[in-house]
């Protein structure tokens, strides 16, 4: 007979045995993991046979130049973009978790919309089919997976922390959760990346060790990269990093840059970009990318453009650079004062800068932040690495259930998420900025007599009404047993935990009958559109206070005309005729108005006061006529229920 092998549950056999989680920084324009190994978080060889450096740029290639016909990642995959540019996909994260009217930046690709849902994410057509930006991701994390399961023990790897910008939305967040999924990935958490770089550089512990430690401490990190500018605050209090506020630019980075750089050259060799094709202007904006990379570590370099018949060299130096990319530079600290503006936070306060993206490498990025910040910023971590480091850091504190340094990682929710109720007012349930984990009730009731079904419709935005925010899903519950208006109580919840995704549940605490249906985030939110959302918020607060004031007053009279209608109809036979006539016309009357409301609710302030005015007037003319009504109501059910009694006592 043979032993069995005893192990208690979820303990190894071998308990020696080491286990490792991942730190995976899913670029737009490179991606790398790191592990914590003896205590040191430190990027993984992804070993590159070209670029011999641990970056591996976040580019596949899904064409057939070659002849295996599956997907090529990374280098080498780049080495196809001059050439075949339509099947080799770069920067698919901007992609991720957006709908086809999302995607307003220029792009090579053609794409092919979904055939179940305008608003989910539309497919790359490749040589090799069609591919999603998510099955894109996914073979970019899978390319990773596979070198740190090369480089780590067999069967050590635990799951991984993947980071993401700070303002993804729940679409962006569930299409990166997919992507690892599809890759055979386990994600333990989705983590920001700016609380990434504040963890590699120990803003979490440092607090801890002063007197100081209770203070606040705020920081701000500038993440500059290839194609987009983040930027983030955070607040480290008590052990808890919140992040107070976030901005940025999809479209400024690391290639703009390139094109300057191009557009300069192109200037010195007396050539007019129109006169040149797609593919020689890529060829030079990427000898552009390998001048400005070599300037990070010398004075003056060499250059040349040798297309067209037309041949040129001359020499690009530091001070020319500062020239040449002050526009950029100058952009992102426009972007660093607005978002300190909107959080009331001034320079003086902030406690750290801290630098990330490759492009943060660059002095005069460096020395702009600094006059800027008038403070020497963060960087001796190498810019392109923190956000790896401290997702592995991370990650090894969630699989060693590290008690004694657990950072919770708070964020906030960027933009108020709430319900349509009725006359399409939106109802906030979790209010912007909250702090995430978080889980909020609230109680609804039902606004017909024997409604059975209501839709639950979960809007995001700072305005007062569903049309003006945008919508991220709805579903039904069914089942409420018939009762009078006003009477279900319908609990709704919304839990957000503590990736940043968002589940909704509604129950009818009456009956019971519960329909904890999870939304599918309807795909799609750019930054600049998170942007318009919440200044919209702010720019229109007057109009939406008096917007809604009128639509409160609207369903309030809705209300009034849908119960004396039924009304009507079961005592109708109290009123004589007359009677009958004149609370008909008044209610049709006061009806004709409220239609009138409906279609002008974008209306100028002046006509939304004049339209409330309306139909408070023809309120007041059914009035007299409901109260007659009301009282005969009750004359006769207290008749009723007297002869009830009378006879019922004898
Ligand atoms: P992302 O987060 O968008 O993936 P990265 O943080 O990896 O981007 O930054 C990529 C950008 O950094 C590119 O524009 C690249 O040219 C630039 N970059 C990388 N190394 C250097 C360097 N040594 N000097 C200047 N720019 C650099
Ligand atoms: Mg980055």
């Amino acid at each position: 007979m043979s032993l069995l092998q005893i192990a208690e549950p979820n303990q190894s056999a071998k308990p020696h045995e080491h286990k490792y989680a991942l730190g995976i920084d899913l670029g737009t324009t490179r991606s790398m993991v790191a592990v914590v190994r003896s205590g040191k978080a430190a990027l993984l060889e992804t070993a590159d046979a070209k670029t011999k450096d641990n970056l591996l740029p976040s580019v596949v290639y899904y064409g057939t130049a070659n002849d295996t016909n599956a997907p090529i990642v990374g280098s080498e995959a780049l080495s196809y973009f001059e050439t075949d540019p339509v099947n080799t996909i770069i920067s698919a994260k901007r992609f991720m978790g957006r709908s086809v009217k999302d995607i307003k930046f220029s792009h090579p690709y053609q794409l092919k919309s979904s055939e179940t849902s305008a608003d989910a994410m539309p497919s790359f057509v490749t040589g090799q089919g069609n591919v999603s930006p998510v099955e894109v991701s996914a073979d970019i994390l899978r390319t990773l997976k596979d070198r740190a399961q090369r480089a780590l023990p067999d069967d050590s790897i635990q799951g991984a922390v993947i980071t993401v910008p700070a303002y993804f939305d729940e679409a962006q967040r569930q299409a990166t959760k997919d992507a690892a999924q599809l890759a055979g990935l386990k994600v333990l958490r989705l983590l920001n990346e700016p609380t990434a770089a504040a963890v590699a550089y120990g803003l979490d512990r440092a607090a801890g060790s002063s007197d100081e430690a209770q203070q606040e401490r705020l920081f701000l990190i500038y993440d500059l990269g290839g194609g987009t500018f983040d930027v983030s605050l955070l607040k480290m209090n008590e052990g808890v990093f919140e992040v107070l506020a976030t901005g940025g630019n999809s479209a400024l980075g690391g290639d703009d840059m390139d094109r300057q750089i191009m557009g300069w050259l192109l200037k010195q060799a007396n050539l007019n970009p129109k006169d040149l094709t797609a593919q020689q202007r890529t060829h030079i904006a990427r000898q552009a990318e390998g001048f400005k990379q070599a300037l990070t570590h010398r004075d003056r370099v060499d250059v040349s453009i040798d297309i067209a018949d037309i041949e040129w060299s001359g020499t690009l130096t530091a001070v020319d650079l500062i020239q040449i990319v002050e526009p950029i530079t100058r952009r992102t600290l426009a972007t660093c004062e607005q978002v300190m503006r909107d959080a009331g936070v001034s320079i003086e306060q902030l406690d750290e800068i801290i630098l990330v993206g490759g492009s943060t490498r660059m002095p005069v990025v460096q020395q702009a932040v600094e006059q800027f910040f008038n403070k020497t910023p963060l960087s001796h971590l190498n810019p392109d690495e923190v956000v790896a480091l401290g997702a592995a850091q991370v990650a090894d504190q969630l699989i060693k259930k590290d008690k004694s340094n657990n950072v919770l990682l708070l964020d906030v929710t960027p933009l108020s998420l709430g319900l349509e109720t009725m006359g399409g007012l939106v109802e906030v349930v979790i209010p912007r900025n909250t702090p995430i984990p978080v889980a909020k009730k609230q109680t609804f009731t039902t606004y017909q007599d024997g409604q059975t079904g209501m839709v639950v419709h979960v809007v995001q935005g700072e305005r007062d009404t569903v049309e003006h925010c945008r919508s991220l899903g709805r579903f039904e519950l069914y089942g409420i047993p018939p009762m009078k208006a006003g009477l279900a109580r319908i609990e709704v919840t919304f839990d957000i935990d503590a990736n940043g995704q968002l589940s909704v549940s509604a129950f009818e605490a009456t009956s019971g009958v519960k329909s904890d249906i999870k939304i599918t985030p309807s795909y799609g939110l750019s930054d600049e559109q998170q942007e318009q959302l919440l200044r919209a918020g702010f720019e229109n607060a007057a109009q939406d206070k008096l917007s809604r004031s009128l639509i409160e007053a609207k369903v309030e009279a809705e209300r009034e005309v849908l119960a004396l209608q039924s009304a009507l109809q079961e005592f109708g036979a109290l009123l004589s005729d007359t009677e009958v006539t004149d609370l008909q016309q008044a209610m049709s009357a006061l009806s004709d108005s409220l239609n009138q409301v409906s279609s002008s609710l974008n209306a100028e302030p002046e006509q939304l006061q004049q339209l409330k005015a309306d139909v408070e007037a023809k309120q007041a003319v059914l009035k007299p006529l409901s109260d007659t009504f009301a009282a005969r109501i009750m004359d006769q059910s207290v008749k009723q229920s007297l002869a009830g009694t009378s006879t019922e006592s004898w």
